[in-house]
């Protein structure tokens, strides 16, 4: 089965792609994260992924797009629940180019991260699914939320401190926020 796994930084492609690949999974990697900010940001966790993905041979179909503009559009006035307009954004783009590139199925990282709304992510998955006509492949990757860090760590790899958007880098250092 030829697999398009959305990928949102390297460390966090670790196990969803050992997983998929034990399952006998053709995998190829989908990079298309417009809510990643500031650019130096962005530019570090993409150079991460594609040295991880040079290391284990992992296939990558990359937007190298820097998407500042598109994504503060898209949530502003929004930004409480800016989390479902920024996955949708991301997995839509996904689930289409599966599509057209004649992938079997798709699937993402979001589903391994234990910060990430994990049932709204699947809800998603499966209406675009439907929309689309493609399987969605759902395994709970939290499982191996551990093992993960453990491997980026071993491996020296780039592993940034918060989500992605500037707002939750402004919840993960402002200090009066983390209080509450
Ligand atoms: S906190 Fe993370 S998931 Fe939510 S909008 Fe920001 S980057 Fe996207």
């Amino acid at each position: 089965m030829k697999v398009l796994l959305h990928v949102c930084c390297g460390p966090c492609t670790i196990y969803p792609l050992s997983v998929l690949r034990e399952r006998g999974m053709d995998v190829t990697g989908h990079f298309f994260n417009p809510n990643i900010h500031p650019f130096k940001e962005f530019k570090e966790r993409l150079s991460t992924l594609e040295d991880y993905a040079r290391q284990t041979k992992l296939p990558l179909v990359v937007d190298p797009h820097y998407g500042l503009t598109e994504f503060v559009r898209e949530v502003a006035f929004h930004e409480a629940d800016r989390c479902h307009i920024c996955y949708h954004m991301r997995l839509e783009k996904t689930v289409a180019v599966a599509t057209s590139m004649a992938f079997d199925a798709f699937s993402t990282t979001l589903l391994y991260s234990r910060y990430q709304r994990h049932a709204d992510l699947i809800s998603l998955c499966e209406d675009l699914s439907t929309k689309y006509r493609i399987p969605f492949y759902y395994e709970d990757f939290r499982t191996g939320w551990q093992h993960g860090i453990d491997v980026s760590k071993e491996l020296g790899m780039y592993r940034q401190p918060y989500c992605g958007c500037v707002y939750s880098e402004q919840e993960r250092y402002d200090k009066s926020l983390r209080k509450k």
